[in-house]
């Protein structure tokens, strides 16, 4: 068995206590929410904090509720409520995404924030010390403030590469950003807001914009009348793995015509992927713009050989749920779309 290493530990009782105690702590401390992605990672000796500042007795970040005409959700909101919340459920990328993560144990505890600041993820990566020491470690220390990691400087998926391709592999991230989100981050110096999407950084080891006295605050998502928006995930075991692909599409259609869409991938980069949508926008959803579409995207997804399933097919996946995210949206039958998606699944090579 596995065991953490000894550290304090801070419950904190308010944000500006949090923000405090993080900006007190220096490079020592460490934030932990739910603790499903953290606390494995300490006791892989990835993460070696002095000092674990506990968000689970903040009550301002738990919050989710009417904001500003939109919908604001706190960072400490447990994802099983958020997937079943009724304020939510307008906001459908993020419900089925919030429903998606790991297994309905991790859901209870896990929160929103956690899973937007969820540390990129690679097979040689997400492995106990002893396994990491047998290869030598690899170029990957996690970015932030407490780490005192070993690891050496080859990337084992991309040797002579001068960076790290860890991948992204948060559900919800490309669900609030194809839905507009913004981001709020408090430290003891004052507060910022940003575009989610900005939050995100092409980096396996430093993939967050967040400063290391930065705590996330809230999300903000803007309440568009007629937006659609969906999510579907490719996982092997539905019930329990990270995504290996995300589809996250959001259109506004005037008619039948598209007059604004986003649609961001997930897991096929270190960052949820957005792939430019002027080939959608003033155009009406047939067949010809979707698998148009569909063939861009997934020319732009570059999975690499560090998380499950083969690559070459993990791309033509990425084409079929593009094309099955945006006929679902276009208000295709379910039914039909299901049999896409099972034909999929059997295509999964043994
Ligand atoms: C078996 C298994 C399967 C999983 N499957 C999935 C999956 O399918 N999809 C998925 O997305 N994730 C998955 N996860 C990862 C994880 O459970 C989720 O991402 C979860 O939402 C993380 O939330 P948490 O509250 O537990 O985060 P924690 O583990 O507490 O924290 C994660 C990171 O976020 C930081 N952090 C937490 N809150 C804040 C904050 N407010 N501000 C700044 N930093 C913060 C922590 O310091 C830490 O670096 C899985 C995990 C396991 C163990
Ligand atoms: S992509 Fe390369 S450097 Fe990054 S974690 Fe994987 S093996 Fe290590």
């Amino acid at each position: 068995m596995m065991r953490a290493p000894a550290f304090r530990w801070h419950a904190a009782t308010s944000l500006a206590d949090a923000a405090r105690a993080l900006a007190e702590g220096g490079p020592g401390a460490l934030l932990v929410a739910g603790g499903t992605d953290v606390v494995p990672a300490i006791k892989r000796r990835q993460y070696q904090p002095e000092l674990l500042i506990s968000l689970r007795r903040v009550a301002e970040l738990q919050a989710v509720g009417e904001a500003g005409g939109g919908l604001r959700v706190g960072a400490g909101a447990i994802l099983s409520e958020l997937a079943t919340h009724p304020q939510v459920h307008a906001f459908t990328a993020l419900e089925r995404a919030a429903g998606q993560v790991a297994s309905p144990h991790i859901r209870n505890v896990a929160t929103l924030g956690g899973n937007l600041c969820l540390d990129t993820r690679c097979n040689y990566y997400n492995q106990s010390l002893e396994w990491r020491r047998a290869i030598d470690f690899c170029m990957k220390a996690p970015a932030g403030s407490a780490i005192a990691s070993p690891d050496g400087g080859t990337c084992w998926v991309a040797p002579g590469s001068p960076r790290c391709w860890a991948v992204s592999q948060t559900d919800c991230a490309p669900a609030l950003i194809a839905l507009g989100a913004t981001l709020t981050l408090v430290s003891a110096r004052g507060q910022r807001v940003m575009a989610l999407a900005d939050f995100y950084r092409d980096d396996g080891m430093t993939w967050l914009s967040r400063a290391a006295d930065e705590i996330v605050a809230w999300v903000d998502v803007p309440r568009t009348p007629g937006l659609r928006s969906t999510y579907w995930k490719l996982r092997r075991r539905g019930s329990f793995d990270f995504p290996v692909l995300g589809v996250a599409a959001a259109v506004d259609l005037a008619g039948d015509v598209v007059s604004a869409a986003r649609v961001v991938l997930g897991a096929v980069a270190s960052r949820p992927l957005s792939v430019p949508t002027d080939q959608l926008v003033g155009q009406r959803l047939s067949d010809a713009v979707i698998d148009g579409f569909a063939d861009e995207a997934a020319r732009l997804a570059k999975p690499l050989d560090n998380t499950d399933f083969q690559l070459g097919w993990r791309k033509r996946v990425a084409r079929a749920y593009v094309a099955g995210a945006l006929r679902e949206l276009r208000g295709d039958d379910p039914a039909a779309l299901g049999v896409l998606a099972r034909r999929m699944t059997a295509l999964i090579p043994s």
